[in-house]
């Protein structure tokens, strides 16, 4: 999920590893390390905490090199789940980033043939298969290859051997770039990293694997060799990291549909892998949270009644703290995208102190929340650096997802059918980043006005109250979210020429009522926009703009409506010319209470 780095060239490759692992710094991690190889032998340097300078560790003065920071996803931050990973023999060491989701079979069967690792991580499997594969008779390149043919899940690494001058890349579902300079090559996964070497960068395709030796480079895909075109990258490297995005937020509203791949790939292969053995014998659920994970955890609230029939009350973090029953037979489930939020941790604690079961969702493995709950789900977003959640938020509701369908009481088949449609939930997210140009002209109208309402009913009120924080925290116009109904009993008096309202409109059983409000609204002269299905034709009659969305099975439409909300609050705070990643006044994690 972080950085990796590798170096063939003429250079001191250690300080080329480190110098480009801190243009990665800006993407957020654990641990580093290092590996260089020289006369034959691979020196390692790894280590918590931030990255160093070369000073700090004694290598060899080699010229080829691979380096790593790493976002934890199997095993905590630590000295020794750091990359670079080896074999048993120390002569062939990898970085990673990403998952092996098959990691656990390949690690025991290497067992049972005698390999012997050392760290908890999934990416350990890599090296131990390569060494496997040379102990067989392949050389190191066709090791590698062989490897690749055992490994599922998404990946992006660099094998370096302690006898061979070449490093191999592979790349799958994970990001990595090959920079091609004079006499000298890299390989990264994000272009900041080499931009002060070359400029010149090759995209590297999934399923791509990159042999690098001194003086040549080779792409390979289905055993077969490639070519790819080789790009000149017209960044400065403060653009380069956004990946020419011109804020973190808009770019981490682009990786939302690999978020949604590489949460699902966590929890779901053929059928849902997940052990509900906490769910026994609860008889209800109660979330806790804050924020944008409250919201998650009103649809959260919203499936698992709908789907599971268990009862399920949402209460804020910080409420809850003032919490005074008995729990013993309910399942408390706190989310908290950094594992830091003050308020949530409180919240559990008082839940166990009630005799509650506790389960965490949490984007940041080693976090607080993973020390407290008895339970921990991750959410597998990458690292976010913009304030406001948005990809995080969308991998919370995959999460809840995948839990209220495991509990489900429907039928198999039916299940089938929603995991399905989940599974296309990345082709609708692309559609829609497709159709931003449409929804930043609707924002530029919207930033114009100072107070606005967004409504919803059923499901759609929880994507209201989201898309309404979000319209509020980085555009800072005054967004309120109201249950649809609600209107009438107060905040109807607000409505006007001055104060538009956001509708979300679902095909469901909401409908026709809702469209029912919005004819109210548009009575009180308030402008409207409303966001519908694709295939909807009513709404578009009386409104004043219409967001149409691709369509999706209607209880995954918090996610196809909040990224449309994500963008629709994005560009109205750009309109605004406000510094969109980092909100006034707000901190990334809330450590207090
Ligand atoms: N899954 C690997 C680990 O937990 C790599 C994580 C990363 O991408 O940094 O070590």
């Amino acid at each position: 999920m972080c950085g990796i780095v590798g170096y063939i060239g003429f250079r001191r490759a250690d300080k080329v590893a480190v110098s480009a692992l801190k243009r990665l710094e800006y993407r957020g991690y654990d641990s580093w390390g290092v590996a260089v190889k020289s006369n034959d032998e691979i020196k390692v340097y790894k280590r918590v905490g931030a990255i160093g300078d070369v000073s700090q560790f004694e290598l060899c003065e080699g010229t080829i090199s691979i380096g790593h920071t790493r976002w934890a996803t199997h095993g905590k931050p630590s000295d020794v789940n750091a990359h670079p990973h080896t074999d048993c023999n120390g002569k062939i060491a990898v970085v990673h980033n990403g998952i092996i989701s098959n990691f656990q079979k390949l690690r025991e069967s290497l067992e049972r043939e005698g390999h012997v690792f050392k760290s908890e991580t999934d990416t350990e499997v890599i090296p131990h298969l390569i060494e496997k594969f040379i102990d067989s008779g392949l050389d190191f390149e066709n090791a590698v290859k062989e490897t690749l043919k055992h490994l599922k899940g998404s990946y992006a690494f660099v094998a370096l051997s302690s006898t061979e001058d070449k490093l191999v890349a592979c790349k799958y579902k994970s990001p990595l770039i090959l920079g091609i300079g004079d006499n000298e090559y890299f390989v990264a996964s994000d272009v900041p990293a080499i931009l002060e070497y070359t400029n010149r960068v090759v995209y590297l395709h999934d399923g791509d694997t990159v042999v690098l030796t001194r003086d040549s480079y080779e792409i390979y895909k289905d055993g077969k060799k490639v070519n790819r075109e080789v790009e000149i990258v017209p960044w400065s490297v403060e653009q380069a990291e956004k990946g020419g995005f011109e804020h973190f937020m808009l770019k981490e509203i682009h990786e939302t549909p690999k978020v949604i791949e590489d949460t699902l790939l966590e929890y779901v292969s053929d059928e849902i892998e997940l052990d509900v053995g906490f769910t026994a014998g609860i008889s209800d659920v109660i979330f806790v949270a804050c924020g944008t994970s409250y919201h998650a955890s009103l649809i959260g609230k919203y499936l698992i009644e709908k789907l599971d029939e268990i009862p399920v009350r949402v209460e804020y973090a910080s409420e809850f703290n003032y919490h005074n029953a008995p729990l013993s037979r309910s399942l408390v489930i706190g989310i908290t995208q950094s594992g830091e939020t003050a308020d949530t941790l409180e919240a559990l604690r008082k839940a166990q102190k009630f005799g509650a079961r506790t389960l965490a969702i949490t984007n940041v493995l080693g976090s607080s929340v993973t020390r407290i709950a008895d339970v921990i789900l991750y959410t597998r977003a990458g690292p976010e650096i913009c304030v406001a959640a948005t990809k995080t938020f969308i991998a919370q509701l995959i999460v809840l997802y995948v839990i209220a369908l495991r509990l489900s009481l429907l039928s198999r088949s039916e299940v089938n059918e929603i995991l399905a449609d989940l599974k296309l939930l990345p082709e609708k997210v692309r559609a829609i980043l497709d159709m931003e140009d449409y929804i930043r002209k609707i924002a530029e109208e919207l930033a114009n006005y100072e107070n606005m309402m967004y409504i919803g009913r059923g499901l759609g009120y929880p994507i209201a109250l989201e898309g309404a924080l979000k319209m509020k925290e980085i555009s800072y116009i005054h967004a309120e979210g109201y249950p649809a109904g609600e209107l009438k009993h107060g905040p109807f008096a607000l409505l006007g020429k001055q104060t538009p309202v956001v509708a979300c409109v679902l095909r469901d059983e909401t409908y026709d009522t809702m469209l029912g409000n919005i004819k109210e609204v548009k009575a009180r002269n308030s402008p409207v926009v409303a966001l519908t299905d694709e295939n909807d034709s009513e709404a578009e009659k009386f409104v004043d703009y219409v967001i149409k969305v691709p369509s999706t099975n209607v209880l995954l439409t918090p996610v196809t409506y909040s990224v449309v909300l994500q963008l629709l609050a994005y560009y109205a705070a750009r309109s605004r010319g406000c510094e969109i990643d980092k909100p006034r006044h707000l901190a990334k994690s809330v450590t207090v209470e």
